[in-house]
């Protein structure tokens, strides 16, 4: 007899999410923000827009709305970036990574075409946005869920897209630099992103009280 806990998965993890995403096939979002921040041409599975405009709106909008010390570490990575770089969207990553920085040699092929079009180098990362709306950081659970209700979930999104986001264009900017460091300050955005818009939301503060976890 089979032991039904015993089986092993048919697929791998996210395998469907790629299936789906071939199936419909992907539609871009070009993202134009200021002069002094790169463009980003957000590549979607069909039918999800709302995610990339969920990373317009982080990167346009809520991005240039933080306190200039929270941005302090990310303006020589925004100065040392490609021009133009291309964001491959998807639900969520087979090895459960919320983004990461692609290397020239691994770019998609939409990339490639791109610089070679372009004649400059493009920069390319993927972001699993199902993944980053799902990742909850400890200090979330602590705060009164009631008092913000939806917001506070709209809050964690536009915090975390950028958190992870940012992560990424520091490993694109500065190949050299530990994984440690990045995260120390990937980790510091998120925390003041989320205390400043929930302050605005609620015209008070509150505290981080345990670390992180690992995106
Ligand atoms: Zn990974
Ligand atoms: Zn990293």
């Amino acid at each position: 007899m089979l032991e039904i806990a015993k089986r092993q998965p048919v697929h791998p993890p996210g395998f469907l999410d790629w299936i789906i995403d071939r199936i419909r096939g992907r539609e871009q979002l070009l993202v134009r923000c200021t002069e002094k921040m790169p463009l980003l041409l957000v590549s979607f599975p069909r039918g999800q827009r709302y995610a990339a405009h969920e990373l317009e709106v982080a990167y346009c909008h809520t991005l240039p709305r933080l306190r200039p010390e929270t941005l302090a570490p990310y303006v020589p990575v925004l100065a040392a970036l490609p021009t133009i770089i291309v964001i491959v969207l998807r639900a969520r990553n087979p090895c459960g990574c919320l983004g990461h920085n692609h290397p020239v040699g691994a770019h998609s092929c939409l990339a490639r075409r791109l610089a070679s079009d372009l004649a400059s180098p493009v920069g390319e990362m993927d972001l699993a946005y199902q993944g980053i709306r799902e990742w909850k950081p400890q200090p979330l659970s602590s705060m009164a869920l009631g008092e913000l209700g939806g917001r506070q979930r709209a809050f964690h999104m536009q915090a975390a897209m950028l958190a992870v986001l940012l992560h990424e264009l520091e490993h694109m900017a500065f190949p050299e630099r530990s994984e440690q460091e990045i995260r120390h300050h990937s980790d510091a955005l998120y925390a003041a992103a989320m205390e400043q818009l929930v302050m605005e939301e609620s015209d008070r503060g509150y505290g981080i009280v345990a670390p992180l976890p690992r995106p």
